[in-house]
């Protein structure tokens, strides 16, 4: 059988993040991709343009022909843009019984707003507790909860668990903001903490790293592994796309990862 996973995010013009990342990360993992979009970004290497939330009735419509249909064996969830769509998308995934990969994101490298703040919230109440594994980077964990950037290993591991305490059953704290020659991130569980280091990449071709990390999870556990080896091969696979990226030259700002 096939292995099958769903993003429901938005869609970059560009193609380094967003909806086309995450098909891209699928493919390559051998994962057979569906897509619902939640928002239409205009946007390039340099930026985002202009932002189109996608229709109510027609983010649940795409949500419901999909996992009507297809046998989904799990879930990434990337932008969200409103209050509004997280509630679709909450009331629609209910019922859903596999995993399911939270990216909160939030801010583009670029440094365009993702998600309005009147959203937070929702997210926090409706989303994060259905949440396999949430993915947030540091400013967005400090963001979910209301405190100023973790600036130590311990302050990163008290955030992470502080969000498994909001209903995540695990908590990828990616460490990629932190200043450093080597980047480290931290699998928080109820079972304990995994971590994984990898040398700073010197490349400004970092566009859709997130988008990337979270899909190729959601690809590993659609694939039956297990969190923990998800996680090391989503990982691994991200390391890579990062290494080559500069084999890549696409546009005159962050380019994206080289899948
Ligand atoms: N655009 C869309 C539609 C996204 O979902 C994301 C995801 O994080 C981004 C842009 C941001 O990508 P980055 O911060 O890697 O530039």
């Amino acid at each position: 059988m096939t292995p099958i996973a769903l993003t429901i995010a938005g869609s970059d013009s560009g193609g380094g993040a967003g909806i086309q990342a995450d098909l891209k990360a699928f493919s390559a993992l051998g994962v057979y991709g569906a897509s619902a979009i939640t928002a239409i970004t205009a946007q390039n290497t340099q930026g985002v343009t202009a932002v189109q939330d996608i229709n109510l009735d027609i983010l649940g419509a795409q949500i419901t022909a999909v996992l009507d249909d297809l046998a989904v064996n799990a879930i990434k969830i990337g932008m969200l843009s409103s209050p509004e769509i997280i509630g679709v998308v909450a009331k629609k995934l209910n019922e859903f019984k596999h995993p399911i990969v939270l990216d909160p994101v939030m801010v583009a490298k670029s440094g365009d707003t993702l998600l309005q703040d009147s959203a937070i919230d929702a997210l926090k109440s409706k989303l994060l507790p259905m949440a396999t594994v949430l993915t947030p980077n540091l400013p967005e964990a400090a963001k979910l909860l209301n405190a100023t950037e973790a600036a130590t290993k311990d302050e990163t591991l008290a955030q992470g668990h502080a969000l498994l305490a909001m209903g995540a059953q695990a908590v990828f704290m990616k460490g990629g903001h932190a200043s450093g020659a080597i980047c480290t991130d931290y699998l928080v569980t109820q079972d304990g903490i995994t971590e994984f280091s990898a040398p700073r990449v010197d490349t400004k071709n970092t566009h859709g790293t997130g988008c990337t990390l979270s899909s190729a999870i959601a690809a590993e556990l659609a694939k039956g592994q297990n969190l923990s080896n998800a996680v090391r091969n989503a990982h691994q696979y991200l390391q890579r796309a990062i290494l080559r990226a500069d084999e890549l030259q696409i546009g005159s700002g962050h380019g994206p990862v080289h899948h």
